[in-house]
């Protein structure tokens, strides 16, 4: 299946036609960016990383019964999904108070929550994606009352998958985003996940394996990524 015309260029991906109007291919790019875009970088060969790693995991969770976006892996920068009409809300699960949320609370990273957290943000650039709760989304029709309770069941089944899988692999999943879609009036998980979009500490050490390693000028991120992608082929 050949990239056909370019429908959209994201910060690390843009979206291509096929022939068949039902799919499309998303490409990996290596651009990096953080806070808001202010902060811009390339990470070397990040797209063929987090295509073989998304690819890896989407797989895995179709096989565990959570519907994709995913159909195939043609290259190594190349996915080919389903063709999606993406609801405009960003879903982050939380295990482990980090980042925004810490800030929040006014607490230190790394302490367990009693509970998973879900969190709910509105996905517009210009408005810097502002937390939202479910009222928000049926006052503003941002989705049906139904997709959302399915987006959060899927996000809940994803954390407990993936967090055995990273755990059985000497790794925490700290937090996370999804972003879901309709694709022929079914929601399936679209986008991509990857260490630009989880957080993910090593087990033993602690080491953070994701995208704080680039926002936080951490060094080895590259390293960090490649540990990641040879972690989730075992
Ligand atoms: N996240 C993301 N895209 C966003 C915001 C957050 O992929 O636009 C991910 C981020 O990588 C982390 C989780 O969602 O794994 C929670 O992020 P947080 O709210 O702490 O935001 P941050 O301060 O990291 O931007």
């Amino acid at each position: 299946m050949k990239r056909l015309e370019k429908l959209y260029e994201g910060k690390a991906k843009a979206l291509y036609s096929t022939e068949d109007p039902d799919l499309l291919i998303q490409y990996f790019k290596d651009e990096a960016t953080a806070f808001d875009g202010m902060k811009k970088g390339i990470i070397k060969d990040k797209g063929i990383l987090n295509n073989k790693i998304s690819s890896r995991i989407f797989r895995m969770l179709e096989a565990k019964g959570v519907k994709t976006h995913f159909v195939d892996m043609p290259s190594d920068r190349e996915m080919l999904v389903k063709r999606l009409r993406i609801l405009p809300i960003e879903v982050v699960v939380r295990n482990i108070a980090a980042g925004s949320l810490a800030k929040r609370m006014g607490i230190d990273e790394g302490i367990p929550l009693k509970e998973t957290i879900i969190e709910l943000y509105y996905k517009s650039d210009p408005l810097h994606d502002p937390m939202i709760n479910e009222y928000h989304i049926k006052a503003f029709g941002l989705a049906e009352a139904g997709q959302l309770r399915q987006m959060e069941t899927a996000s809940l089944k994803v954390n407990r998958i993936l967090s055995e899988f990273f755990n059985e692999r000497g790794i925490i999943l700290v937090d996370f985003k999804l972003e879901f879609g309709v694709h022929k009036d079914e929601v399936l998980l679209g986008d991509e996940i990857t260490p630009d979009g989880c957080r993910l500490w090593d087990k033993v050490t602690s080491e953070k394996l994701d995208k704080d390693r680039f926002r936080r000028d951490l060094g080895k991120v590259e390293e960090a990524y490649q540990e990641v992608l040879r972690k989730v082929l075992e």
